[in-house]
């Protein structure tokens, strides 16, 4: 790039001094690892692309907060520990107060995650930031997709639909006031990956996934890969009390099929004990042999809602 540089650019806002298990970061043709003995690798990209995955008005200290939490978040549905990650970035030009924020944002949960920033590429383009976690897990103990039982009760972390919640008031199909707008705008701008969580369902849990499209689209992820069905109650679904206070069809829009809200949804058998890791978890639907996602509400009446054509729910 021309303007401050490419290498400045580099150095001034993405080196930093290698961490532990880190041999040489920033700076090389390579970087270079050290990793844990014995342990498998576990490597996840996410891209986001301007004006599909976020607004272009969009603080961005929060938009690097999310390119990399967006990230964690598969290294959590798979019970991984963070090691490190890669950045991609094409940039339509070198905008110093945005770099710095972006960086700020990425770099703060880069440092809370223990995931070092290990190298990248930086390029001329539309603005487009991608991003590959390294993560890592004991042999056989990833949470993949596959291992849901007929039997198992269903959970998820959190609260669901903010995110889906804010980005309605953004579109203009509704509104709220100032505080409930903050509250689910931040849900969307600033999601938690939940790493503690994914960690400590090794063992635990049969199946895991996060919540990135929405809940019937990812949940049918889990289905699809385990060969089951399973019924679920959307009045026990988790939601805000900003949420709540919305018409039905929107609340059931939102937690069902909302997406970005990188929440877990995971199965366990019944009365496994789960971990206290100081994240809600609701328990939301039980796994059964019938092929197919069943929604029931709480008087255990079917819900029917036409939400189920949703793209990525196929099972
Ligand atoms: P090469 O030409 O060998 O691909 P580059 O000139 O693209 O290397 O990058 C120089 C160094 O800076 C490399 O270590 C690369 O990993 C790192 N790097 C480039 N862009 C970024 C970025 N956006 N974030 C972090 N590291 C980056
Ligand atoms: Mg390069």
């Amino acid at each position: 790039m021309a303007a401050m540089g490419e290498f400045d650019l580099i150095r001034r806002y993405f080196q930093r001094p290698p961490g532990a298990g880190v041999e040489v970061g920033v700076g090389d043709d390579c970087a270079v690892l050290v990793p844990t003995p014995g342990a498998r690798w576990l490597v996840s990209s996410d891209m986001l692309v301007e004006g599909r995955h976020f607004l272009s008005t969009v603080d961005p200290a929060r938009l690097g907060h999310k390119a990399l939490a967006v990230n964690l978040s598969d290294l959590a549905a798979c019970g991984a520990t963070p090691r490190g990650f890669t950045l991609a970035l094409a940039l339509p030009r070198v905008d110093e107060a945005w770099l710095a924020g972006f960086a700020r944002g990425l770099l703060q949960l880069a440092d809370a995650s223990g995931c070092a920033l290990i190298g990248g590429d930086t390029t001329q383009g539309p603005l487009n930031i991608c991003i590959t976690v390294f993560g890592e897990a004991p042999p056989g103990q990833a949470l993949l997709r596959g291992g849901a039982r007929p039997g198992d009760e269903i959970w998820v972390s959190g609260r669901l639909g903010d995110a889906r919640l804010a980005l309605e008031v953004f579109r203009g199909t509704t509104s709220l006031d100032g505080n409930g707008f903050e509250a689910v705008r931040a849900a969307m701008e600033l999601p938690t990956p939940r790493l503690a969580l994914g960690q400590a369902l090794r063992g635990i849990a049969t199946a895991a996934i996060d919540v990135s499209d929405g809940l019937l689209g990812d949940l049918g992820h889990i289905l699809a890969a385990s060969r089951v069905g399973a019924r679920l109650d959307v009045d026990a679904l988790p939601r805000s009390a900003v949420l709540a206070a919305q018409p039905a069809a929107l609340q059931h829009t939102c937690v069902l099929t909302g997406g970005d809200d990188y929440e877990l949804v995971f199965t366990a058998p019944a009365g496994a004990r789960l971990p206290n890791v100081g994240v809600a978890m609701t328990r939301i639907g039980v796994i059964e042999t019938e092929a197919g996602l069943r929604v029931f509400d709480a008087s255990g009446a079917e819900v029917s809602h036409g939400l189920r054509s949703f793209d990525h729910f196929a099972s």
